[in-house]
């Protein structure tokens, strides 16, 4: 059975899509099989796995209305060795659709019972906001990954996240719960980063996942290839790391 998660931050431009598909490319090195779920309109997923947005015959839209079903409408990224489940513009409709439609925060986990037994992992890489869509993807996972700057706003926007976590743990999603806290664009020669690490290790404990993402151009770089750094350029600092969190990842699901 598939465990499921989310990558989750309301903030913009904190690192959740380039955290989904090295995460999905490191996790298929190791064998795992995965599936990415891109519920951003932005597409940027889709993208960055080598999936042209605007060509897709089916996408998240077509499932989240009931007009497809995964298997019909997620595609392999080839050379990344995983399936997406692409979005594209089409998507921001869904959130006014589905407003008019019975169970709605819960379309996506109902399509994703058929596939269960397909994957080991499926991640979903949601939108900068805390909008249906994210609300989909919470209802969905049992598990939320949490990419953030160590920067001084961070630990303020957190309190926010954890707030609507706890939320839909305690009306709508029983299983969900924040699997951790993934420091990325790390930079250990600013002090301040350094310092807010320290305070979000003494705060949230072991939900601070050991591994540490640093700051590297080349997984800023790899997008613009349609592929994660892990397949861009496996030997960069960035992708080394995103290795060593898929094997944290292995092993954090087998306390789960
Ligand atoms: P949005 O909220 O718009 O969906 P996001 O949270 O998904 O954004 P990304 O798109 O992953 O954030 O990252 C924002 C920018 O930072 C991108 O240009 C990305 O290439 C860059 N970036 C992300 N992680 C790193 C890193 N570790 N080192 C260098 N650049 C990075
Ligand atoms: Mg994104």
């Amino acid at each position: 059975m598939a465990k499921i998660f989310c990558v989750a931050n309301q903030k913009g431009g904190v690192g959740k899509t380039t955290t989904t598909v090295n995460l999905a490319a490191g996790l298929a090195k190791i064998g795992q099989r995965v599936l990415l779920v891109d519920l951003d309109p932005q597409g940027n997923a889709t993208m960055g796995s080598g999936i042209d947005k605007r060509s897709m015959a089916l996408s998240v839209y077509d499932v989240l209305l009931g007009e497809a079903t995964i298997a019909q409408a997620a595609t392999l990224a080839d050379p990344c060795g995983y399936r997406v489940l692409g979005a594209n513009r089409e998507l921001a409709g869904a959130e006014v659709e589905l407003v008019e439609m019975e169970r709605r925060e819960r379309r996506l986990k109902e399509a994703l019972v058929a596939v269960a037994d397909d994957y080991d992992f499926v991640l979903i890489d949601c939108p900068p906001s805390l909008s249906m869509l994210t609300l989909n993807g919470l209802c969905s996972a049992h598990g939320v990954i949490v990419p953030m700057q160590c920067e001084y706003f961070a630990l303020e926007g957190l309190a926010d996240l954890v707030n609507t976590i706890k939320q839909v743990h305690g009306n709508l999603n029983r299983d969900l719960q924040i699997i951790g806290l993934l420091r990325v664009m790390f930079d250990p020669r600013i002090t301040l980063q350094v310092q807010v690490s320290d305070q979000l290790k003494a705060k949230f404990g072991d939900k601070v996942f050991d591994t540490v993402i640093p700051r590297n151009v080349r997984l800023a770089e790899a997008p613009s290839y349609g592929l994660p750094g892990v397949v861009f350029d496996p030997s960069a600092k960035g992708s080394q790391a995103f290795l060593a969190f898929a094997s944290e990842m292995v092993q954090r699901i087998k306390t789960m």
